[in-house]
């Protein structure tokens, strides 16, 4: 198990830095690797994972995923490792962290109209990472370049909504500097464009929703935000700028780009969670009825979601089985099928749904954790390790995974493993001191010798990070 976690283990040393202003005199390397990027990123999604705006729905960071795989498939580093998560934020932003992590706020993603308005923003993001341009920002500075780029990414973060939080999280005079140096240069936004545009064109995407987004982008901006920090403050959208993209995408030729049900079923999804119950209800209910709009598989997706929570389980029994004659074989509806048939207690075939599903969506989060949830709910604790067990050996950096392993472990009276996998779950959301807690508990609650050792080891291993970071202060 713990080869798979290395990468955020990593990054753990960088919790140090976490809190305040980093130790200047610590690393003396002239240029940031693109690993120093990474680890940098993932000591930001510690404390990301751990915000309570961090929006925690598997169906809206697969679809980011898939979306943003794709784009950056096209892009100039179709190998490095990427990851798109979503913010549950109003707001009109998007960003990128070093090491490719980028969020998308669910205001960003209401705006779009089309999947290709959507990719138009990502497209640019992924070319500032693939560009390196916080590297580049920061060799530029006297500052020790990683110190100042940790600080930077942490910056970046509290920045995101609270321009007052950025302050207090970069101590003293360096602060206003650090501002401004959050703000990409006019030639970084330049060739994020030229570079989006490219990869929006071999992705097959249309080109031209990106001077139409931009421009809708920045009259929402404008129109809602006032002074609230946006897209705007960290990629500022010029008149002159949209009128390079445009005059750059008028030369391609045009092309019909099908609407994507994928990007019309999330759309729907968050419309379904962000209105009170009842209105989202009436909401798709008009949109289905007289005053047709939109695509309808994707407003009676989003009926059936706002049924379920308004609690009206049969009205949204019977929309759906309307929704299954209508749509093609999708993951997303697959999950809704397994939460429909869930509401049927006396179901004895959810356990074979669940397995059947996962056959033909072996990726999809929604039904991996639904099926763990299922199992462990029918007691089949040993199914549910197995499945999760494997779950973790592809991506180890999953906190729920954990959590779903510690209630299984915690059933069957496995104590010392369950307390084993919170510590990785505190881990990863950057909570060094409960991962310690856990870790002290795993080692007592039992005397598995292999699993001591390593309980041991990682202990050691935090104890001194834990050291490290009080010397700091
Ligand atoms: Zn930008």
């Amino acid at each position: 198990m713990q080869k798979f976690i290395l990468s955020a283990f990593l990054a753990l040393p960088l919790l140090a830095h976490a809190d305040g202003l980093p130790d200047l005199g610590d690393v003396s390397q002239e240029a940031v690797s693109p690993q120093m990027e990474r680890q940098i990123g993932e000591q930001a999604m510690f404390q990301i994972r751990a915000d309570k705006s961090y929006l925690d729905d598997p169906e809206v960071n697969d679809y980011l995923n898939r979306l943003g795989g794709r784009l950056v498939s096209f892009s100039s580093e179709p190998g490095q490792p990427f990851a798109f998560f979503a913010i549950n934020d109003n707001a009109i932003n998007a960003f990128a962290i070093p090491g490719g992590f980028v969020g998308v706020n669910t205001g960003l993603i209401l705006l779009a109209q089309n999947e290709s308005e959507l990719a138009s923003v990502l497209s640019h993001e992924i070319s500032h990472v693939t560009q390196h341009h916080y590297a580049r920002m920061v060799s530029g500075q006297q500052y020790d370049s990683l110190a100042a780029l940790a600080t930077v990414a942490v910056a970046i973060l509290a920045a995101r909504n609270n321009p007052e939080a950025a302050t207090t999280a970069i101590v003293g005079a360096q602060a206003g500097t650090l501002q401004r140096q959050l703000n990409f240069t006019r030639e970084h936004e330049k060739e994020a464009d030229r570079i989006g545009i490219g990869i929006l064109e071999k992705s097959g995407l249309d080109t031209r929703s990106m001077p139409v987004f931009f421009e809708r982008m920045q009259k929402a901006t404008q129109l809602l935000e006032g002074n609230t920090p946006s897209y705007l403050r960290t990629h500022p959208l010029t008149t002159e700028r949209i009128a390079d993209v445009d005059g750059r995408v008028q030369q391609i030729p045009y092309r019909l780009v099908p609407d994507s049900l994928d990007f019309q079923l999330i759309r729907a999804r968050l419309i379904a969670n962000q209105k009170i119950a009842p209105e989202a209800v009436a909401y798709f209910d008009s949109a289905l009825g007289e005053k047709k709009f939109g695509n309808p598989v994707a407003q009676r997706y989003g009926l059936v979601l706002a049924l379920l929570r308004n609690n009206q389980p049969q009205r949204a029994a019977q929309e759906f089985a309307v929704l299954q004659k209508q749509a093609r074989v999708n993951p997303t509806i697959a999950a809704l099928a397994g939460q429909i048939k869930r509401l049927d207690k006396q179901d004895k075939e959810v356990v074979a749904y669940y397995r059947a599903a996962l056959k033909n969506f072996p990726q999809h989060h929604a039904l991996i954790y639904d099926y763990a949830e299922v199992l462990l709910q029918d007691r089949r604790y040993e199914e549910a390790l197995k499945l999760l067990d494997e779950q973790v050996a592809i991506n180890g950096n999953d906190h729920k995974l954990y959590a779903l392993q510690a209630r299984a472990y915690s059933a069957l009276g496995r104590h010392q493993e369950e307390h084993h996998v919170l510590a990785y779950n505190y881990i990863l959301h950057g909570d060094l001191h409960g991962a310690i807690e856990q870790l002290e508990l795993a080692q007592r609650a039992g005397n598995d010798y292999y699993q001591l050792s390593t309980i041991e080891s990682e202990l050691r291993q935090f104890r001194e990070i834990a050291a490290a970071y009080r010397k700091k202060k």
